[in-house]
């Protein structure tokens, strides 16, 4: 499906400028800014769609870690309701701010690609425990996004599911849209809008949902 192939190859794509700013970011820390980009693209997200479009879509944090080997593991409950991760973030700046005291625009990118590196390690470790999208559920910026405006776009589930059940599975943190839906759409703050169980259900039951208050701008 051509839907299919433009978002794999977009989060490849993605997933690589991650892995090339976390090899030589060390070497050269303007590259840490380059996530910047995805950070503003986030934002636009969360304006037009709602939520956390940007995470599931554009990404380049969320689409590396995508591409590790699925554990089979369950997240644990409660993680996507934790709003301490914004508190833990921001004191994580301000401490490498005061211990870096960066004074140049490289400066800034060395704590930049440092917190780069510490909040990798932290979802590698979250990956090793639980699974591959421990950190999607923690992350800070997701928990921005979703508080910037409240869900927009849904998912929209038709007549033609079987409650399988494949679209759970697919889905980063387990949520299956045709038990949640209401009024036929399922809208939950968290989801990504990133389009997995759309392309695992065998009934193409599923589809993108625009609000109408959207749909007539
Ligand atoms: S994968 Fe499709 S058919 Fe199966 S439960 Fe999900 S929406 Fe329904
Ligand atoms: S419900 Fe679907 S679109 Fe939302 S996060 Fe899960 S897989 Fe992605």
């Amino acid at each position: 499906m051509a839907t299919s192939k433009t978002t794999s190859l977009k989060r490849g794509v993605a997933a690589l400028l991650f892995v090339i700013v976390l090899a030589f970011g060390w070497r050269y820390p303007y590259l840490a800014y380059c996530l910047f980009l995805n950070v503003l693209v986030g934002l636009i997200g969360a304006l037009r769609h709602g939520g956390r479009h940007g995470c599931g879509n554009f990404c380049p944090r969320g689409a590396f870690y995508s591409f590790l080997p699925d554990t089979g593991r369950k997240l644990p409950a409660g993680l996507l309701a934790r709003k301490m991760s914004i508190a833990v973030m921001a004191l994580m700046v301000l401490g490498l701010a005061l211990w870096l005291r960066p004074t140049t625009v490289r400066g800034w990118g060395m704590l930049f690609y440092i917190m780069i590196v510490v909040t990798t390690t932290v979802g590698l470790v979250g990956w090793l425990v639980f699974n591959r999208y421990f950190w999607c559920s923690v992350c800070p910026m997701g928990k921005i996004y979703k508080t910037i405006r409240p869900r927009r776009s849904g998912i929209r589930v038709a007549d033609t599911c079987v409650k399988c059940g494949l679209c759970a599975k697919a889905c980063p943190f387990g949520f299956f849209p045709p038990k949640a839906a209401q009024d036929g759409v399922f809208r939950d703050p968290d989801c990504m809008l990133c389009r997995r169980c759309i392309e695992r259900c065998p009934k193409h039951a599923l589809s993108m949902e625009r609000s109408a208050r959207m749909n007539q701008k």
